[in-house]
């Protein structure tokens, strides 16, 4: 097979249909052909060289890596989506761009008003006068050059598009109070900005209080190998008053420096591509989405694709409302003329027409649906074939646990557990119940969620099944410890997988003589089958666990009732049922 008509060249990274288009075969096919060597990529997705590799091989080609110069980046894991966008451009056109920042941290640490503040520096904003529209993403000048802010502060909206294989930005500010130091959340903004390698800077807000403590808060950022740069480390910690508007220019700076440091560069004349950072349907406007522009130049009258919505694009105007005739790399840009709303986090590209334009998203739609029947997920169970299929290295987890006074042992089991030849990274260690932003994030980086002695919120459950997490909960430290031993062995039996039949909710409780206390439910998605098992919610506490033993619609027993209908719910010896609570039918597989 190795003859030289059947060689082809490499990069170390290829967009999905750019590898389709040089093997001229159907970017659909290719897919499919992923999805069989246990890949699961989008049209738009990189694939890196050894997959491309593989699946070229299945056609018969021999994949020979693209002579590159340089770039002597040590990354393993996640390549800054950037960095992805710009690997097929031409090195030599490559220009510097605005860094693209976004700001994270514990609420009530300053977000909004540090957002607000470094907004209101900028005079040329003043000037515009008027109320500037919200569109999520605004730019600042800093000594003649551009920082490009997204303003969607909280972790929801970087989480998703980090789930969503996006990443709009190059660098996190992280704000800590001065006064409350490191909490909840900054630790959850640390591993989130470290598992997607974006650098750091710390605005160490609110120094204006008498009670502020920026030593305190140094000491414990370096505890999370945050070292100070005046300590001797090189994360750059910046004392601000976002109240008093102090210490602003100072972070500024300081964003300007780690953007040098970092490289930050995108080809203009380039394939123009990019990421939705918000997108609504106006009722009189249709479509407003909010695009940042990564590479290319974006231009009115364009034809783009975002996700599964496309259209060519009637009007752009800046983050001011002001309309502009062309949008280089990193500014954010308001739209109009799609015809579907797209999701925050969808990339969005330029296509040739708008018939163009509609085959993608039919084969998108296409390829959601076949995407949806073959999820794909990182179990323990199959964490060891993984390994020997030379996918996965290392073991991502998240560990939640009831008191700090379990998690520690657990944290120092588990590093001993990872000295062997596949290492454990816990991403995120923190006490308390297992919530939608530890799936968020543990679907974000691949990661397993460990619970010890805590539960799993309905609605995190409910994502973990979408999102395909697993969730594994535990109440004795060693068999924690035995079944990820035997994981890292190969040696794991697969346990009993839960699978929900459906869910529903109740609506009124009566009594039946003959069977007691009975939940009058309304099945609210698939269904409840009677000798299943079932699981009660009130708000978010599990009230009873056990067998659903007796089922009814309108007076006649029933094997299974679907989604839609009413029926009666009996549970074995347990009576405690209110309206409003919820039940999840599920059974063990
Ligand atoms: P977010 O939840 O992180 O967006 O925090 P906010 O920006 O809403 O700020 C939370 C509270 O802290 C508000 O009452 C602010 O007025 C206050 N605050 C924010 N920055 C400062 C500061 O630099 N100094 C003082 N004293 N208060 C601040």
């Amino acid at each position: 097979m190795s003859n030289n008509g059947n060689k082809i060249e490499l990069p170390a990274s290829i967009v999905v249909r750019d590898l389709a288009q040089k093997i001229e075969k159907s970017p659909i096919d290719l897919i499919k052909k992923l999805m069989t060597n246990g890949v699961m990529a989008t049209i738009n997705q990189m694939v890196d060289y050894d997959t491309a590799a593989i699946v070229v091989a299945e056609y018969g080609f021999e994949a020979v890596p693209e002579a590159v110069e340089d770039d002597s980046k040590e990354e393993t894991g996640e390549v800054p989506l950037w960095r992805q966008m710009i690997a097929g451009e031409d090195k030599s056109q490559l220009k510097g761009r605005p860094p693209v920042v976004t700001i994270l941290g514990h609420v009530d640490h300053g977000k909004t008003s540090l957002l607000d503040a470094i907004r209101s520096t900028d005079v040329a904003a003043g000037e515009a006068g008027g109320i500037t529209q919200h569109i999520g993403a605004y730019q600042i000048e800093m000594k003649g050059r551009l920082i490009t802010f997204l303003d969607t502060p909280g972790h929801a909206a970087f989480t998703q598009m980090r789930a969503r294989g996006a990443q709009g930005a190059d660098i996190v500010v992280l704000v800590v109070a001065a006064d409350d130091g490191v909490m909840p959340q900054t630790r959850e903004a640390i591993a989130h900005a470290k598992a997607a390698r974006v650098p750091i800077v710390v605005a160490l807000n609110k120094v204006d209080k008498a009670n502020a403590n920026p030593e305190r808060v140094k000491q414990q950022l370096a505890e999370m190998e945050l070292v100070p740069d005046d300590w001797g480390g090189s994360t750059m910690v910046v004392p601000v008053s976002a109240k008093q508007k102090q210490g602003i220019d100072d972070l500024l700076e300081g964003i300007l420096l780690v953007a040098d440091s970092n490289e930050i560069k995108a080809n203009p004349g380039g394939k123009v591509i990019g990421t939705v950072i918000e997108a609504e349907l106006d009722k009189s406007k249709g479509v407003m989405a909010t695009l940042l522009v990564q590479n290319g130049t974006l231009q009115s009258g364009d034809v783009i694709v975002a996700g599964t919505a496309h259209g060519k694009l009637r009007a752009i105007s800046d983050y001011k409302g002001k309309p502009i005739k062309k949008a280089a790399p990193s500014t954010p840009v308001l739209v109009m003329g799609l015809s579907d709303v797209p999701s925050a986090g969808d990339l969005f590209e330029v296509v040739p027409s708008e018939k163009e334009a509609r085959t993608i998203v039919g084969e998108r739609l296409e390829i959601q649906k076949t995407a949806a029947q073959s999820r794909k997920k990182l179990s323990l169970e199959d964490l060891f074939s993984k390994v020997q299929a030379g996918e996965a290295k290392e073991l991502n987890l998240i560990v939640k646990a009831d008191v700090q006074g379990s998690l520690d042992p657990i944290i120092t089991e588990l590093n001993k557990l990872g000295q062997g030849e596949i290492g454990l990274k816990v991403l995120h260690a923190e006490t308390g119940n297992i919530g939608n932003n530890d799936v968020m994030l543990a679907s974000a980086s691949k990661a397993i969620i460990i619970g010890f002695n805590v539960q799993a919120d309905v609605d995190a459950r409910r994502m973990a099944e979408k999102e395909g997490v697993d969730l594994r909960l535990y109440e004795i430290i060693y068999r924690m410890t035995e079944d990820i031993e035997k994981a890292l062995k190969g040696m794991l039996e697969p346990d009993f997988v839960e699978k929900t039949l459906g869910r529903a909710t109740v609506l009124q409780v009566f009594t039946a003589s003959k069977f007691g206390r009975v939940a009058g439910c309304r099945v609210t998605d698939g269904e409840l089958k009677r000798g299943a098992k079932v699981r009660l919610y009130r708000s978010s506490d599990i009230i009873y666990e056990g067998d659903l033993s007796s089922l009814r619609h309108e007076k006649e027993d029933v094997k299974e009732i679907r989604q839609g209908f009413e029926c009666g719910v009996g549970f074995k010896n347990f009576s405690d049922i209110q309206p409003g609570d919820t039940l999840v039918c599920y059974i063990l597989e």
